[in-house]
């Protein structure tokens, strides 16, 4: 993907991956005093045969809690809103509808049902009715089947026909699905085969490309494609099992070397966000990003990117990240590692519900997927077990460590 140049090079000057990970990368958006404008989308992209111009970077929704911020962003020209009925179980929604429900014109708007093999057509179009009241709208532009891991559950009959009573009578436009599971190409593919779907979510990002088909799939079926995970985790501190004193010593030390580093490469922490973004931006396939904007200064991080072209110290910029975190990373919708787990461990969904604690700050969030994902999944017997998925991670992951951490810090 890139010259390499900075991955090697920091390597050699001898900060090592593990300490440097333990810094974060970003040290802190720009304060919103210093942005002088508001900044402004500056490209919209059709999204597939829904025909919708969407802007190129879109608004992840699940974790904004300001209905300010969401009327700011709609002012720098956002016009896509993502979110879910899961999603704070249906707060989200209401949020977004304070919004909706004086500018609704001004977005499009995409929200979620999860589905189980047990769901009917009118338990359906009831929990539908229940999102349209929260979101203080009369209709949504695409409705998704959220998380959707099976070419089983994406095929429910009952889905399909409440969405098209729902089509029919004007509450829902579009149909679309998210995954970021180890079933993505899997489900995805089938979705954009079967020709019901004319949306699909999923992950890609400069560090896991594998979505790299799915979306040239997409493409010639007149799928719109929307990303997720654009930045790769944003992997920050995860040195939960150190002391304080030698947490300290690592980071000053690490710090020191990171500065040096970046000062001889002209890079910046900000800088990485804008590259992810834009590294993105170059599959002209992509419809728009979500991200999630939790402050002012996230949109204001974000949004310039908007409309960029992958050039300058960008390459270095990824390259500079990868070397810091390429063996911290889980890769969504992964799972290379789980065939070679005797007890069935759901590696790649723990290792992201840990992201959501530990690099997202969502505690409660995680805490809470974390209670709801099947005991037989859980990572119980890792610390008596020689980690045999460990030894296939082509990432180098310390798999079974990260595991048994998980594990004690998601437990309730
Ligand atoms: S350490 Fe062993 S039990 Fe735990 S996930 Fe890996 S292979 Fe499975
Ligand atoms: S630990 Fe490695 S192999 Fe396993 S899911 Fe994560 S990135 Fe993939």
């Amino acid at each position: 993907m890139m010259d390499g140049l900075s991955r090697r090079q920091f390597l050699r000057n001898g900060a090592v991956a593990g300490a440097a990970a333990a810094v974060p990368l970003r040290t802190g958006p720009p304060e919103t005093s210093q942005v002088v404008q508001k900044p402004k989308i500056k490209e919209y992209r059709t999204l597939g045969r829904t025909g919708m111009k969407v802007s190129d970077i879109g608004l992840g929704a699940a974790y904004t809690q300001d209905a300010a911020l969401i009327d700011y962003v709609l002012d720098c020209g956002v016009n896509y809103v993502d979110t879910g009925e899961r999603y704070s179980n249906g707060r989200n929604e209401a949020l977004i509808g304070e919004l909706a429900g004086k500018r609704r014109k001004d977005f499009f708007l995409t929200t979620k049902l999860a589905l189980r093999l047990t769901d009917t057509e009118e338990s359906l179009i009831a929990r539908f009715n229940q999102c349209l009241s929260r979101l203080q709208t009369r209709y949504v532009d695409v409705l998704m089947a959220h998380d959707s891991r099976s070419k089983e559950l994406i095929s429910l009959p009952a889905f399909h026909s409440a969405f098209r009573k729902l089509k029919a009578d004007g509450k829902a436009r579009f149909l679309g699905l998210s995954e970021h599971d180890t079933t993505m190409d899997e489900v995805c593919n089938y979705a954009i085969e079967d020709g019901r779907f004319d949306v699909v979510l999923l992950v890609y990002n400069f560090m896991q490309e594998k979505a790299a088909d799915i979306i040239k799939n997409a493409k010639k079926k007149e799928v719109g494609v929307v990303i997720m995970k654009a930045l790769a985790a944003s992997h920050p501190v995860q040195m939960r099992n150190l002391t304080r004193a030698q947490q300290q010593e690592m980071q000053q030390e690490t710090a020191r070397r990171i500065q040096q580093f970046q000062k001889e490469h002209n890079l910046t922490p900000e800088g990485f966000n804008g590259a992810a973004i834009r590294w993105i931006l170059q599959n002209r396939d992509v419809g728009t990003i979500l991200l999630s904007m939790r402050s002012f200064d996230d949109a204001n991080r974000h949004i310039p990117s908007s409309g960029g072209k992958f050039t300058g110290q960008d390459p270095a910029q990824l390259d500079f990240y990868a070397a810091l975190n390429g063996d911290r990373y889980c890769r969504h919708a992964c799972g290379i590692c789980q065939a070679h787990c005797p007890d069935g461990v759901a590696v790649n969904d723990v290792l992201r519900i840990e992201s959501y604690f530990t690099n997202y700050r969502e505690e409660k969030v995680a805490m809470v997927r974390y209670r709801d994902l099947a005991a037989a999944q859980k990572p119980m017997g890792c610390a008596s077990c020689p980690g045999y998925c460990e030894r296939q991670c082509p990432y180098g992951l310390p798999v079974r460590q990260r595991l048994i951490q998980a594990h004690a810090l998601l437990s309730l």
